[in-house]
């Protein structure tokens, strides 16, 4: 895995739907962030001084993030205001850096270097899907070749690059999330969302919702198909920032439909853990897993969800004084990152065989 610096805190700075010149279908940034109107400078700088001043650990490093809208689609001018505000706390050396998401249709190479004059280390690109026919579906407004062109101009011009990702979106399928997972490792971003579609109130997609022309998935079929993503992040050391929207407790009545969980990163990990060890234990008959005792909570936590799950392979399942999971198979110890190899090429090869569905 990639060794990373300190995790920084996070101060998000939420400019709702600013610059976005379209409405993607799944959006409502009022209702999921409770931000209806682009802050004042004067605001911005006001609550980043609150956040610094109610930090628990002084020593952990601090980034500004302007998010919730297309930031490098504002007027140039705006840009350089609010990056302004940033830079100050820069300069004070209260914060490392600043971080922003846009969109992969509107980031202008031409104005990447004064973004990176004015403090910006990372940018997140919503790029949701690689899939073009789901770009359109959702209303994205660009294409799969706009999104891989943007990546790779973010990190030619040296910012760290991350991609956020959406699942079940409008004409997607298991295939199509999953493609865009691979396609995303091979663009070797610093960083990765991932990001359930749910129905939010007052979207486009609240009223396909109703109208029967869109369902959204199940949380055990959002589990089922993010394990699979996680791991494919996993084997190849990518860094999954997020899973699921943060959604508020008091805007939490938002959420029409869709596969919400406050913990569904948490879920997730559980769920890639039973993934990975049912196939190990059904691929090969005289297969055995070692867990270590410091990670029985993924045999036991959300009720012994996975222990029921693998009851059928209870004798062997080994618990031992070690200090990872790892896999035996004829005396041989294979590690966790062998195995998940082994998992991520049969997926990848599975998914080349069955094509688009
Ligand atoms: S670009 Fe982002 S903020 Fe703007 S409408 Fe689409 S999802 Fe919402």
């Amino acid at each position: 895995m990639k060794i990373l610096r300190t995790k920084p805190y996070v101060i998000p700075v939420f400019l709702p739907n600013a610059g976005c010149k379209r409405r993607c279908v799944f959006c409502s940034q009022k209702d999921i962030t409770g931000h209806e109107k682009i802050p004042t400078l004067d605001e911005v700088k006001k609550e980043i001084e609150k956040f610094l001043r109610h930090l628990k650990n002084k020593e952990r490093p601090v980034e500004i993030a302007f998010y919730g809208g297309t930031f490098t689609a504002l007027p140039v001018d705006l840009q350089k205001k609010f990056l302004k505000v940033a830079r100050e706390f820069i300069d004070g050396k209260r914060i490392i850096g600043i971080r922003l998401s846009t969109r992969p249709d509107d980031v202008p190479p031409d104005e990447l270097d004064f973004l990176k004059e004015s403090g910006v280390l990372t940018i997140e690109l919503g790029i949701q899907s690689f899939c073009d026919d789901v770009l359109i579906k959702s209303n994205r407004g660009y294409t799969s070749k706009q999104a891989i062109n943007a990546c790779r101009e973010v990190k030619a011009r040296g910012f760290k690059l991350g991609v956020h990702l959406m699942t079940d979106l409008p004409g997607s399928s298991n295939y199509c999330d999953l493609f865009s997972a691979f396609k995303t490792v091979e663009l070797d971003p610093d960083m990765v969302r991932i990001h359930p579609t749910l129905v939010i109130k007052n979207s486009a997609l609240e009223r396909m919702f109703f109208e029967k022309i869109y369902r959204p998935q199940s949380l055990e079929e959002a589990l089922d198909l993010l394990s699979d993503m996680y791991l494919i992040f996993k084997r190849y050391s990518v860094t999954v920032n997020r899973i699921g929207l943060q959604i508020p407790v008091e805007l939490r009545d938002s959420i029409v439909s869709g596969p919400y969980h406050p913990s569904l990163g948490d879920l997730v990990e559980i769920e890639s853990f039973y993934k990975l060890t049912r196939w190990f234990l059904e691929t090969f008959n005289d297969g055995e897993i070692i867990i270590a005792k410091n990670k029985l909570h993924f045999l036991n936590s959300y009720g012994k969800r996975n222990l029921k799950r693998l009851e059928k392979f209870t004798s062997r399942i080994k618990i031992e004084d070690s200090k990872n999971i790892s896999f035996r198979l004829k005396d041989k110890i294979a590690d966790y990152s062998t195995v998940l190899e082994k998992y991520i090429e049969e997926l990848h090869s599975k998914l080349k065989v069955e094509g688009r569905r």
